[in-house]
This record gives C-alpha cells, sequence and structure tokens, in this order.
C-alpha cells in the first residue's frame, strides 16, 4: 500500500493560515471541519492524512466563513501551539 502525502498548493495553504488567523481567535468559537476521503488513513491509524482534505471554519452558528481546498494533507500537530484549536 503506498502511502501518499499531498503537498497541495502554496497559494491554498496560504490562505487556510490567513483564515485561521482571521477567524480563529482567543476566545471566539470557531469550528474547524477537514473533510477527510473514505480512504485517508487518518481514519485508520489516527495521525497520518493521506487524503487532500477540505478545510472548512464555521462560525458558532453554523455559518461558513472560510473553505479552503488543496491545501495538502491534514498534520493533527498543525494546531499545536497555537493554543486556539478545540
Ligand atoms: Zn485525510
Amino acid at each position: 500500500m503506498g502511502t501518499e502525502v499531498f503537498k497541495g498548493s502554496r497559494k491554498s495553504r496560504r490562505a487556510w493560515a490567513a483564515a485561521q488567523k482571521k477567524y480563529m481567535r482567543p476566545g471566539g468559537l470557531t469550528h474547524l471541519y477537514v473533510k477527510h476521503d473514505d480512504f485517508c488513513e487518518l481514519l485508520a491509524v489516527g495521525y497520518l492524512c493521506t487524503c487532500n482534505p477540505t478545510r472548512v471554519l464555521k462560525d458558532d452558528v453554523g455559518r461558513i466563513l472560510a473553505v479552503v481546498e488543496n491545501a495538502g494533507s491534514y498534520s493533527p500537530l498543525e494546531f499545536l501551539g497555537s493554543g486556539q484549536h478545540d
């Protein structure tokens, strides 16, 4: 079984970083959704994302704030240190 990790595009990664910075404020209620594909190994092993998920930020009433595609494989470590990930 090949393990492929998607890098995505730099533009998308920057857009995602900018969206988080803009919407994920300390004390704010922002929900983060990462839509993995069914085959993604993150769902099986818990730490290795092998798809290229769509990332979505929503506010506390479910309104979509930002949608970023092709930002590459999602790492659970992405948010360590930010202190804003629930
Ligand atoms: Zn994944």
